[in-house]
């Protein structure tokens, strides 16, 4: 891990270094793109191109973590409504967030002024929650996350599976979705375990009405699994890594598709 300092933090924000590239979450059943994940990355002026794991954590536990989430969901909302303005079928944007937002004091607020600002109907913004972050503070997540399902705003558990609380997780929180952790779809074409939960996860997602991704599809054999699973969205390098915006618009109608 590359020890960064805060002030390169703030300068990377205040100097447009970072950058949000786009991965396609797509429903195999009618071959479609429903939505788009936002992830992060940095054009480090000293360091190169860096993927989040080289800096997410130590920007998250920075004090310019609340305007680097504002930054972020901004840039979302204002690229899915470009987009759409730009005549391509609407889909979702799904914007990563860390745990202490929940807890602070202007997150609907900063979600309901962007929003009205970018012009990004509600419906078109999800948010993905990791398993493990919402649950330090049950009562106070549970209100924040029914203030933005009362907005029309979708929730996804990212990683589901890993964590310690995931069905806790889902009998406290209003989840639209649940996101499988690619460690159980890497290994799901050759062991039956892995394909044994996935296929238990989607049978309780059907249950509870909830929608599943299956994160990290690498290969057609992995695809084959899951394309048996009823409602199984699918994410992964198979259809697409994260590329720019501009890429995105491309060939989000024929390139993802396989
Ligand atoms: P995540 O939210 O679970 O995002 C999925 C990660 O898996 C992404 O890595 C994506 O590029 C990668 N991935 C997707 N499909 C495949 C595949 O088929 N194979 C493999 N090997 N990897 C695949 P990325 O972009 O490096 O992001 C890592 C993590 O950093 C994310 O995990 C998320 O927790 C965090 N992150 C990224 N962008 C943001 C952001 O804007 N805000 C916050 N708070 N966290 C972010
Ligand atoms: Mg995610
Ligand atoms: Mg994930």
């Amino acid at each position: 891990m590359i020890q960064l300092k805060e002030h390169s933090f703030r300068e990377a924000l205040q100097n447009n270094q970072l950058v949000m590239y786009y991965q396609p979450i797509i429903k195999v059943e009618n071959n479609s793109v429903v939505a788009a994940e936002a992830l992060v990355r940095w054009n480090h002026p000293v360091l190169g191109f860096l993927l989040p794991g080289e800096f997410i954590s130590e920007l998250e536990e920075s004090s310019i973590f609340f305007d680097f989430f504002v930054w972020g969901l901004r840039t979302a909302c204002i690229q899915n409504k470009s987009w759409q303005d730009q005549g391509m079928a609407p889909i979702r944007v799904t914007v990563n967030i860390s745990v202490q937002l929940l807890r602070h004091p202007l997150f609907v607020q900063a979600i309901i002024s962007t929003l009205r600002e970018t012009g990004l109907a509600s419906n078109w913004l999800e948010l993905e929650i990791t398993e493990t972050s919402a649950m330090q503070d049950v009562e106070q997540s549970s209100l924040t996350l029914n203030q933005l399902k009362d907005l029309g705003i979708k929730i996804t558990v990212d990683d589901f599976g890993i964590g310690h609380s995931s069905l806790n997780y889902l009998r406290n929180f209003p989840v639209d979705t649940i996101k499988i952790d690619k460690s159980f779809i890497t290994k799901s074409a050759t062991d039956k375990k892995d394909l044994a939960i996935i296929r238990a996860i989607c049978c309780l997602a059907d249950d509870l009405g909830l929608e599943v991704v299956a994160e990290g599809v690498e290969t057609l054999d992995q695809l084959a699994n899951l394309t048996m699973l009823k409602n199984c969205l699918v994410q992964g390098f198979l259809f697409s890594e994260a590329i720019p915006a501009q890429a995105f618009f491309e060939h989000y109608q024929s390139s993802f598709l396989i």
